[in-house]
């Protein structure tokens, strides 16, 4: 049992109730009470069944935060000041073609250890050689939600049998802390039938989806010239989209593909740091406040906008 007391509680429960030095105590891993105050129980009994006491004073004690869209990363630093299409050419596509086992483990236990000491305790990982980040997972603690880089063949990255071999594998591994879903690198080195597949074999599995989508201007022109429709819209039509998947970035976003999202339930990652490193620009967020115009057209809009950036349930 762990005893924290005198820390500011921030409950995050439906009311919202923050308690200014109180109390949170963990059995296992169970949340047996949260309140105000000091912990009514039984402290020399807490004691002697060998309760932990932690004195969080001038702390906060809060949920674990989720990083909703995560990659490994073994090359922080480099080619920083290329924009996304360039620095995946010439930096993140070449790193991770030539991953080993022992470099992913050890990239993935930097990261989540790193991810944990932020205060994170789940990470939506999408990255390469899922086996080896799960055992990064299980040793460092963290919650890991695992996808392959899944693209058409001549990209040379990850494919849906590497991705089912993974769920096969790793799936529920770690007390169930490690889950496996079905990742899709993005759209310019994917094809709708890709989609398709991708979203039958998350079925199959009964798994989620974890997908770039609308991240940067030059996937929105790569996606009208080879599919003659934008990226949002291209995964709708392939069935992607929906309450168990993921859209990580979704910076150009039509009013369209807005009201795609809102229809199927999927859930936006917003990315604004980033966004803001590569040069991505900036997610329509700001047109989840509703308009001044009560107009239909308007009302339309702000509905769309508000399930595209606040459709978590
Ligand atoms: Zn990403």
């Amino acid at each position: 049992m762990i005893v924290i007391e005198n820390g500011t509680v921030v409950t995050m429960d439906d009311a919202r109730s923050v308690y200014f030095g109180g109390h949170v105590v963990l059995d296992g891993d169970r949340i047996i009470a949260v309140g105000e105050g000091a912990y009514p129980g039984d402290a020399a009994m807490d004691t002697a069944v060998g309760a932990e006491g932690i004195d969080a004073s001038g702390m906060i004690v809060l949920p674990g935060l989720v990083d909703l869209h995560f990659h490994t990363a073994i090359g922080k630093g480099y080619s920083d000041h290329l924009p996304l299409w360039e620095y995946l050419d010439e930096c993140w596509y070449p790193l991770i073609r030539n991953l080993d086992a022992e470099s992913a483990y050890w990239a993935a236990a930097a990261s989540y250890l790193e991810s944990v000491k932020s205060g994170v305790t789940t990470v939506n990982d999408m990255y390469r050689r899922l086996p080896d980040l799960a055992r990064a997972a299980v040793d460092i603690g963290i919650r890991a939600v695992l996808s392959n880089d899944v693209a058409l063949p001549e990209h040379d990255l990850d494919t849906l049998a590497d991705n089912k071999d993974a769920h096969d594998a790793v799936h529920a591994r770690g007390d169930g802390r490690v889950q496996v879903y079905v990742g899709i690198e993005w759209l310019p080195l994917a094809s709708p039938g890709l989609l398709r597949d991708a979203r039958a074999l998350a079925d199959e599995l009964g798994t989620g989806i974890h997908v770039h989508l609308n991240e940067s201007l030059t996937e929105v022109e790569n996606s009208k010239q080879r599919f003659g429709r934008r990226p949002t819209e291209v995964a709708y039509d392939a069935g992607l989209l929906g309450p168990d998947c993921v859209a990580a970035h979704c910076v150009w976003l039509s009013d369209t593909e807005i009201a795609l999202m809102r229809e199927t339930g999927t859930h936006v990652s917003h990315n604004p740091s980033s966004n803001a490193k590569l040069g991505n620009g900036i997610a329509r967020v700001r047109r989840c406040s509703p308009p001044a115009s009560t107009s239909g057209s308007a009302t339309t809009r702000r509905n769309a906008t508000t399930a595209a950036t606040c459709s978590r349930s």
